[in-house]
């Protein structure tokens, strides 16, 4: 007979877990710590976006919701570049005009939760968990009034986001690795409202983004007209969220750095002081699984910041390993988390190096001539060798090639385009027969040095 499963956190990647558990023949059973954000008026109306790429698209196919989820997603092509003198440059990310997509992170929330239900798992809101006893299985449990329960689990996920319950329990099993680092920068969610006619105020398919080297803004597209912006800016120094003390700091700041912005910010005086400000931290730990027992998921599993927009996309691609492996394995729980571990872990510490490796390229090299070059070259070679070159973006926001395959081919292909650019104009170049024997020959050190790598879908 099949187990049962006792999830925590009906987030994005727990209320996704439970449906592709359901349809495997489990009992799920889920427990949440907030109200039912169904009922409940989700943060006072507030549109909150993520980008979805093709790791996320390709769950939602396994859960059956791509169509659903496609009617509310604004393809996002290419970066919007805002320069600092207020004009603006369009910078596609892929090659053939692939694009990541800007979805509701609550309509998600929402949609795989009523599909888990649908599907016959029971969702328990209200109910947080304090505390795991790891090596018994044994959760406790307490709901809004305070009242304690305890639950003997059968089989266990923790996705209960970054600070999960069930990796507290697990840092104290013999040998358990874990470390946690904030980066020195938070981040405030902002708005662009509609104009008064109802429109965008800025090109729709785009992810919007000023870059002023050490801090960022950013705003995404949304399906009623607004675009959500999050500032990313240190905590502490010459220019940080500490010296945004009054209403007169804050719009000389925001005239200062982001002129063309500020026109299109008609709340930003009350957005700035009503929100929080929020701290972004890296978490790693090891193991990511107890025996046939219990494992994390999601972002209890690998907690990254958020600048590549891979965190939820990184879940989701947990999930369809963790049901490839179900498929593969049947019932044998101590396989299927054992290799689900040896699998996804070191995907999970290169995504959380990749996203760190992203805030520099986006707040910082995006506004550089070489940096923008390298990224037409990178998009022409592509077309040029389609069998041997992938740019590392595509790879992980177009593909489903293992994240740490992606993180081992950023030297080879660092060395490959400095060869190239070394040469100088490589459009120009590309005309004459000397350079191009001697592209085919970097093309095949290149093909060389990454060829062992694992390039395939992992499970
Ligand atoms: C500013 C920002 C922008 C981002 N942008 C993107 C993006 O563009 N693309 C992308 O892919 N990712 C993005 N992410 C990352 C993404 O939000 C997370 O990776 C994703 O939400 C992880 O899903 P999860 O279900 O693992 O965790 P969570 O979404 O955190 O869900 C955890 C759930 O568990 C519940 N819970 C927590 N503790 C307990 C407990 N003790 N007991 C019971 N329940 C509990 C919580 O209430 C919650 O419902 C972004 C993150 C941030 C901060």
């Amino acid at each position: 007979m099949a187990r049962s499963v006792t999830i925590l956190g009906a987030g994005l990647v727990g209320s996704l877990l439970a449906v592709l558990l359901r349809k495997r023949g489990y009992e799920v059973t889920v427990y949440e710590r907030r109200p039912d954000m169904r009922k409940a008026s989700m943060s006072a109306g507030k549109s909150i976006n993520l980008a979805m790429s093709a790791r996320g698209w390709k769950a939602l196919d396994m859960a059956g919701l791509r169509k659903d989820i496609e009617e509310l997603a604004i393809p996002m092509p290419g970066r919007y570049m805002h320069q600092p003198d207020g004009t603006g440059v369009f910078q596609p990310y892929g090659k053939n005009n692939e694009a990541i997509y800007s979805v509701s992170r609550g309509e998600l929330n929402k949609k795989l939760m009523t599909l888990a239900e649908q599907v016959g798992a029971t969702i328990h809101f209200g109910q947080r968990c304090n505390r795991v006893d790891v090596p018994n299985n044994r959760v406790y449990m307490e709901d809004a009034d305070g009242k304690e329960t305890i639950i003997d689990a059968d089989l266990l996920f923790g996705s209960d986001g970054a600070f999960s319950a069930l990796r507290n329990g697990y840092q104290f099993l013999d040998r358990a690795n874990l470390t946690q680092h904030y980066i020195e920068h938070g981040y405030k969610e902002l708005c662009i409202p509609p104009d008064e006619n109802g429109n965008l105020r800025m090109e729709k398919n785009a992810l919007h983004i000023w870059p002023r080297k050490n801090f960022m803004l950013i705003a995404l597209p949304n399906t009623d007209g607004t675009f959500t912006c999050t500032l990313f800016l240190p905590f502490e120094g010459d220019i940080s969220f500490e010296k945004l003390k009054t209403e007169a700091d804050v719009t000389a700041f925001f005239k200062e750095h982001f002129p063309d912005a500020v026109p299109m910010m008609p709340t930003l005086i009350e957005d700035f002081f009503a929100n929080p400000t929020s701290s972004l931290v890296t978490i790693r730990i090891s193991p990511w699984h107890y025996k046939d027992k219990s494992a994390l998921i999601g972002d209890a599993a690998h907690a990254i910041v958020p600048f590549y927009g891979q965190g939820m996309n990184a879940g989701f691609e947990d999930c369809t390993i963790l049901a490839s492996l179900i498929d593969k394995h049947g019932d044998d729980w101590a396989t299927i988390l054992n290799q689900y571990d040896q699998k996804r872990k070191p995907n999970g510490d290169a995504v959380l190096e990749l996203a760190l490796m992203n805030f520099i390229e986006m707040r910082d090299k995006v506004a550089e001539p070489a940096f923008l070059e390298r990224k037409k070259i990178e998009k022409e070679l592509g077309k040029r060798y389609p069998e041997k070159f992938v740019s590392v973006y595509e790879m992980v926001s177009f593909t489903h090639t293992p994240y740490n395959t992606a993180w081992s081919c950023i030297k080879a292909q660092d060395k490959l385009l400095g060869n190239i650019m070394s040469e100088g104009d490589f459009f120009a170049n590309v005309n004459d027969t000397a350079f191009c024997s001697k592209l085919d020959n970097w093309m095949l050190q290149y093909h060389e040095e990454v060829k062992q790598l694992d390039f395939g879908h992992e499970a």
